[in-house]
């Protein structure tokens, strides 16, 4: 029977006040009930346009009509044709921007939770499903990928079910990329990644971590390997700072290096000895995803105060509508049309307060979002001990100061044409590295695209 109702079946939440003293995931998933009526709110269009908004084209109504039949393990097996990490995009991927800003249910009400149900499909599989992955028959070519996070691993996946011999080589002592370094445990639980990353492993992905290229070996040295291609997905880790006064003092954090040691070096466990600092009051400036999540996790980590500040308004914010609403349910306060110019220290160097001017929208800038115009005589003060500065990210120039010919734009991202090809031959690339910080699935799309193109290679290559 085909479900009438406007608005999504609810997901279950921890509540606010309980889940922001603690790590647990916040949204607790579909009960397979919940998941059957939400399913049947799809209306199976024949011209699928929810498909044209996800960028890996996973099969939607397909999946769906399965969830509404009860038939899970077939969904998944859907899924999985063109999707190799389903519980991590069921969870994080702004489907409101992509796959279900094209539902038809979205004219006249809410859109079906596509994100909702594939998450959900995803973890019925995982928990009830103990299937090994079928190992394709080896071709006898070996490809190297620099970078274990979305792209190389979709990249991976993909080049493996073609028989490849694969070796990822991940800087870290962990594979997954932003995923387990960045992306909070509450909105990302790390046993998801990390059961995702085994079934990659299963299908003969071979995984070597602390190793950083460019570093340890080149990309020259791998081809002298024997490795026929490469693919860089070496994402966007290089954190940017305002250039303001006071950055270098002690209690000024990247985003990028709080998160990694709440996330990736557990500092928020008893346990565990990684160094960070007792905040009370903490300012985060940005208004993005990470922004968010390091808001979120201040406020677990014990600050009374946190404050999101940004300099344009609430509308013009890039961070999902869900994680603003969660912030803003757990306490994080905003202080928008605000703009710090200044952190303050006391004789010990450390941070005192963050003096901010208050912010007007003007005409709209290149990127089309109104430009922020300082008001005169607004200087203020805001009462903070940390400040953690989450404006933005970009490639880490390692790779390309070591590799001959490999061009890249003003921004240091790496030139790829549409197929991923750079401008050294035998050289692939994709995900944040050439687009800049942006977002896992687009990141996914450019790895299954680049193992296409590897394979074309090295297909073409050894028939000449
Ligand atoms: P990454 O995930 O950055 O992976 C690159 C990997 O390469 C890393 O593991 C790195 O250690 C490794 N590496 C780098 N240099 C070398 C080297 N020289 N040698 C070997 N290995 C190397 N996107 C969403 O869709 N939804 C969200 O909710 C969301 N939230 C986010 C929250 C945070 C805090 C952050 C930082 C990002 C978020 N994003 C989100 C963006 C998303 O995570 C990225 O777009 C995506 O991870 C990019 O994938 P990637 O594989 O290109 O790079
Ligand atoms: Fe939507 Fe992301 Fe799933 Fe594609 S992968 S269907 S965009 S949730
Ligand atoms: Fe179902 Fe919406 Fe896709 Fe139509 S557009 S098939 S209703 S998910």
């Amino acid at each position: 029977m085909y479900n009438k109702s406007p608005k999504k079946v609810p997901m279950p939440e921890l509540d606010p006040l309980i889940r922001n003293a603690n790590f647990d995931e916040v949204a607790l998933g579909y009960t397979a009930e919940m998941a059957i009526e939400e399913a049947r709110r799809c209306l199976n269009c024949k011209h699928k346009p929810c498909v044209a908004g996800c960028p890996v084209m996973v099969q939607i109504p397909e999946f769906i009509e399965k969830v509404a039949n009860g038939e899970f393990v077939e969904a998944y097996e859907i899924i999985k044709e063109t999707n190799s990490l389903p519980a991590v995009c069921g969870r994080v991927c702004p489907q409101e921007r992509q796959c279900e800003s094209r539902c038809v249910r979205g004219i006249k009400g809410e859109s079906v939770g596509i994100g909702r149900l594939e998450r959900f499909v995803a973890d019925y599989y995982m928990k009830n499903v103990n299937k090994e992955p079928d190992k394709p028959h080896p071709n006898g070519r070996k490809v190297a990928i620099i970078g274990a996070g979305p792209a190389g691993l979709s990249c991976a996946g993909d080049l493996a079910k073609l028989g490849y011999e694969v070796v990822i080589f991940e800087a870290f002592h962990m594979a997954g990329g932003v995923l387990v370094y960045g992306i909070p445990e509450f909105r990302l639980p790390k046993e998801i990644v990390k059961k995702e990353i085994e079934s990659l492993k299963a299908m003969g992905v071979r995984i070597e971590t602390n190793m950083v290229i460019g570093r340890i070996f080149s990309i020259d040295e791998l081809f002298a390997e024997g490795y026929e291609a490469i693919f860089i997905g070496s994402g966007a880790g290089l954190p940017s700072f305002m250039g303001i006064e006071g950055e270098a003092l002690v209690g000024v954090y990247s985003a990028n290096e709080y998160l990694t040691r709440v996330n990736l070096m557990k500092a928020y466990k008893n346990n565990y000895d990684t160094p960070i600092r007792d905040s009370n009051a903490v300012a985060v400036i940005g208004g993005g995803n990470v922004a968010m999540d390091a808001a979120r996790s201040a406020k677990r980590l014990g600050a009374d105060k946190v404050y999101i500040v940004y300099r344009r308004s609430e509308d013009e914010m890039p961070a999902r509508q869900e994680e603003i609403h969660h912030a803003k349910e757990e306490g994080i306060e905003f202080l928008t049309l605000t703009n710090p110019i200044r952190i303050i220290g006391n004789e010990e160097k450390r941070v005192t307060a963050l003096e901010c001017v208050k912010m007007q929208l003007g005409e709209a800038d290149e990127s089309g979002r109104r430009r922020p115009i300082q008001l005169e005589n607004t200087e203020h003060l805001v009462d903070v001990d940390t400040v953690i500065i989450a404006i933005g990210t970009s490639p880490n120039p390692l790779i390309r100061m070591t590799t001959e010919g490999l061009e890249v734009n003003e921004r240091g991202c790496i030139v790829a044409d549409e197929n991923t090809a750079t401008t050294r031959e035998g050289v692939f690339a994709g995900g944040d590295t050439v687009t800049g910080a942006a977002t896992v699935i687009l990141a996914m799309g450019a790895g299954k695209k680049a193992a296409a193109a590897i394979d074309e290679y090295i297909q073409n290559k050894n028939k000449g």
